[in-house]
């Protein structure tokens, strides 16, 4: 069973067909490094980050780059609002951004590089579309004619008529066309510049991606990925900019994540409505703003407020709860290995259904919220078995092979990783066999109503303690 993935340029699920067989370049949009990161930025570091880690886990050797745009107009605003160096902005946030998105378990790109650590790269890249005509500069700017590109608008699937509706109206009276776009800014006073043979100047954002998805991927590579507000116009761009430098096809596979709503509305800056990942931070755990996340499709919308962040820790903790409860059971199972005579109860069975729901989910265009509720339904039959009169049947292997299952396959989406819910395994079995004595001592005195008292009291913490020749054994047991 192959992966099959949406793309948005044939707007179709279509198998993963890598460019060279076992191996996926997958590409995605990084920081624009002016501001602490919000949740809707943190969706598609996330939601790509599964993309990466499922693809590894399919057997793929894949090559992640992610640029950090470090060089901007918003960068420069905020450098003149503080008035400190655009760079010390940038390098500030940088920081932040990795220290955040660290927090969230997204692992690091393999490449990830710097826009002003490729300058060369782009001003080259930039003399070559103006030698095939792409491309024109006016007084130090250089500007893409999207005019001469005939597939312009192939990924948002519109009319160039159609995306001009959606531009700005104060377009630049000297652009040959409202939607061309800027390859090369001239530098104003007090911006920072690079050399360049149009003068000093910087590189506009799109060429950027462009570059840097060339210099470590190729011309033609697998997976584009990034926020569904960049279809329009960074993608469409970046298509347009590297098929007409390199005449080859650029990224085959275009993954786009949709927003993230807060009460129905779209978060954005622009709104005013973000909330910060290090805000949330503050009174939650990074794995609830993951699971979070990973809730909804990645290409659906997914609504942020208080009750899906308390939704996402109750659920958290139900599978930690379980796995701890599955764990020392274990513990206890090699204690007391299957009741004399009792017929085992394989769970094969259910570690094989688990994996199976598992992968089907992913392999379906990458869908965590399905893949999670296998685990889930693992969970729920899982406690069923501890809780009912099976649980001394199965044998400890067995319920490890299940928990360490749900713990691999959890790997993939970066959740159930931690230690289990519950106390210290080695000081709860030394406790309980100190209270199974004590009840032992009071019986010997046939001081019965102490024995069942304290049989009693820890049935009400959820502790069952079962009598059988071999001795009393205890076992965790759904609360009454
Ligand atoms: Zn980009």
């Amino acid at each position: 069973m192959a992966v099959t993935v949406y793309n948005t340029l044939t707007r179709k699920k279509e198998p993963l067909d890598p460019i060279e067989p076992g191996k996926v370049g997958i590409y995605t949009c990084g920081p624009t490094v002016y501001n602490f990161i919000h949740i809707g930025n943190a969706r598609p570091f996330v939601v790509f980050d599964v993309v990466r880690r499922y693809l590894q886990y399919r057997g793929y050797e894949v090559t992640y780059v992610q640029n950090v745009t470090d060089v901007d107009d918003k960068i420069i605003n905020k450098a003149n609002e503080e008035g400190v160096a655009a760079s010390e902005i940038a390098e500030r946030y940088t920081n932040y951004y990795f220290e955040d998105s660290d927090a969230l378990g997204v692992l690091r790109a393999d490449h990830q590089p710097k826009a002003t650590e490729l300058i060369p790269e782009m001003v080259e890249y930039i003399e070559v579309l103006l030698e095939k005509g792409y491309a024109y500069e006016i007084d130090g700017d250089v500007f893409y004619d999207i005019s001469k590109f005939g597939e312009y608008g192939q990924l948002s699937h519109q009319k160039t008529e159609e995306l001009m509706e959606g531009v700005r109206i104060d377009v630049d009276p000297r652009l040959h066309h409202p939607l061309d776009f800027a390859l090369w800014k001239a530098a104003k006073p007090g911006e920072p510049s690079w050399d360049s043979p149009w003068g000093k100047g910087r590189p506009g954002w799109h060429i950027e991606c462009s570059v840097m998805s060339s210099k470590y991927l190729g011309d033609d590579f697998d997976i584009h990925c990034g926020g569904h507000d960049l279809v329009f116009p960074h993608h469409e761009n970046e298509i347009a900019q590297s098929r007409a430098a390199t005449g080859k096809g650029f990224a085959r596979v275009w993954l786009h994540n949709g927003y993230i709503n807060i009460g129905g509305t779209k978060m954005s800056k622009s709104l005013g409505n973000v909330t910060l990942v290090r805000e949330i931070l503050k009174d939650n755990k990074p794995e609830t703003i993951r699971h979070f996340l990973l809730s909804a499709h990645y290409r659906k919308p997914i609504d942020y407020n208080e009750t899906s962040l308390a939704e996402s820790e109750s659920a958290l903790q139900r599978v930690y709860t379980a796995l701890g409860k599955a764990e020392r059971h274990a513990g206890l199972l090699e204690k007391r290995p299957g009741e004399p005579g009792s017929e085992q109860v394989s769970l094969d069975e259910l570690r094989e259904k688990l994996t199976g729901d598992f992968e089907k989910a992913m392999d379906d265009d990458f869908n965590a919220p399905k893949a999670i509720a296998a685990i889930f339904d693992t969970v729920r039959n899982l406690n069923k078995i501890l809780d009912g009169p099976d649980a001394w049947k199965c044998t400890a292997d067995d319920l490890r092979s299940v928990t360490n299952e749900i713990r691999r396959l959890g790997a993939v989406l970066g959740l159930f990783q931690q230690g289990a819910a519950g106390a210290d395994s080695a000081l709860t079995d030394k406790l309980l066999d100190l209270f199974i004595s004590l009840r032992a001592e009071a019986r010997a005195r046939k001081d019965y109503a102490l024995s069942d008292s304290i049989r009693d009291r820890l049935a009400e913490l959820g502790i069952s303690l079962e009598d059988t020749p071999d001795g009393t054994f205890w076992r965790e047991i759904e609360l009454p």
